[in-house]
């Protein structure tokens, strides 16, 4: 006998039908003889209703507000498939966040879990019950619901995995694993049969949003063993696994890109010491989250560029905080852009392999792409370029590493 959390994402809940498939789903799994946790998202597109209500009353609502609005969906699709499951003779309760309780900080629409108290629960898989858990809240210091930011619910499944010593993680979705790159933007992208946590890491981090990055973050820490697969389909999935656990590690094994990033240039600003911080100072206190960074050594040694990124969200108070600076900063202009992409191959081959740079600079030149800033780290390379090169990029990138499929 196993004990095992299933997560079910938007799409896997869609509308009652599907969720009629995914009680047939949990189902199987108890007539398994396994004990079931099962966690799960709202309906697919619900959220983002519940984000656009909230933006229609005031673009600067308060954010305990928003997590009130936010965690509804989650609330009613719970319930419901609780519902299905005891029409299907299987002993079923739903479990809301703050039920459980699943402790977060109070950092309102991205809120870290803090804790998780698994005891109850425990004790009614032990009887049979199926709990069927509400994804993406937890319960702050102050007793007010806190949600854990978009595609939360796979963090609270890893949490709860790890709270209840789970033997397994499945986390259900609408891709049958994890892919070399987005299929749905690279039809020739293959699906991976194992990954490491580091490389799934860095691909959630750097786009990849089948898996949250902070889900994945939390499996690595605690061993939970991770599995992504289809609820559409039957099929083995992808494992998320320890580097020993793979046996043939490919140099570059995933493509990811992101289009959440926004540029800003700082044009003209004095090249003296202390001028990355004064520029970079005012951001950190604000809770601004800088990304990339290029700063340009000055012909003259009068006056140099700096470019960084920010999230396309923090666009507008960066450049408010900067504008609002520039007596002290004594820079000539600012020239933000949001027409941007980053695109980044991941590969923990990188580590002893030269050459995985410059292939894709290469790849993209060939194309014809400008490459506007460049990061890098131990196993991954990033590179920001225009939006409208996105689709084209990241083909050309597959295809350069030989990622794509036969
Ligand atoms: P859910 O609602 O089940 O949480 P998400 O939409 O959050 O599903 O995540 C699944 C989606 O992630 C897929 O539909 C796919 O388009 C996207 N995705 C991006 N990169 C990858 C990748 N490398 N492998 C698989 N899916 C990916
Ligand atoms: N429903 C939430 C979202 O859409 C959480 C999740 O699905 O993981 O972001
Ligand atoms: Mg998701």
């Amino acid at each position: 006998m196993a004990r095992i959390v299933q997560k079910f994402g938007g799409t896997s809940v869609a509308d009652l039908d599907r969720i009629r498939v995914v009680a047939e789903k949990v189902k199987a799994e108890v007539d398994r003889g396994n004990q079931v946790a099962t966690v799960v998202s709202a309906m697919a597109g619900e959220t983002d209703r519940l984000v656009g209500l909230c933006r229609g009353v005031t673009p600067l609502h308060d954010a305990r507000e928003y997590d009130t609005v936010v965690s509804a969906g989650e609330q009613v699709t719970s319930g419901l498939l609780a519902m299905a499951l005891q029409t299907l003779g299987v002993p079923a309760r739903s479990w809301l966040g703050w039920q459980i309780p699943i402790a977060t900080d109070e950092v309102h629409g991205k809120a870290r879990i803090t804790g998780v108290e698994a005891t109850e629960l425990a004790r009614r898989l032990e009887e049979g019950e199926v709990a069927v858990v509400a994804g993406f809240q937890g319960v702050s210091p102050r007793r007010r619901i806190g949600t854990l930011g978009r595609g939360g619910s796979d963090t609270s499944a890893v949490a709860l995995a790890a709270a209840l010593r789970a033997d397994r993680c499945d986390i259900y979705t609408d891709v049958d694993g994890v892919y070399t790159a987005d299929p749905r933007i690279v039809r020739r992208a293959r699906k991976l049969t194992k990954i490491t946590y580091e490389e799934m890491l860095e691909m959630a981090s750097l786009g990849a949003k089948v898996l949250q990055t902070r889900s994945v973050e939390m499996a690595m820490k605690h061993g939970v063993p991770l599995r992504v697969l289809s609820s559409f389909a039957d099929g083995p999935g992808t494992l998320v696994v320890d580097e020993d656990e793979i046996v043939e590690q490919e140099i570059v094994s995933g493509i990811a890109y992101s289009r959440d990033e926004a540029k800003v240039t700082v044009v003209g600003v004095p090249d003296r010491p202390g001028v990355a911080a004064s520029v970079f100072g005012p951001l950190a206190d604000a809770g601004i989250n800088v990304d990339m960074i290029v700063q340009n050594v000055s012909e003259d040694g009068q006056a140099t560029d700096v470019t960084f990124t920010v999230s396309k969200a923090e666009l507008a108070p960066t450049v408010a905080l900067l504008e609002a600076q520039r007596g002290a900063l004594g820079y000539r202009h600012l020239r933000p852009d949001e027409n941007v992409v980053k695109l980044s191959v991941i590969g923990m081959g990188m580590r002893s392999h030269a050459g995985v740079a410059k292939r894709m600079f290469s790849a993209l030149a060939e194309n014809g792409i400008n490459i506007q800033v460049i990061s890098t780290s131990e196993i991954k390379i990033s590179v920001l370029v225009a939006e409208q090169y996105l689709e084209l990029a990241v083909r050309a990138l597959h295809a350069a590493y030989g990622l794509d499929a036969e």
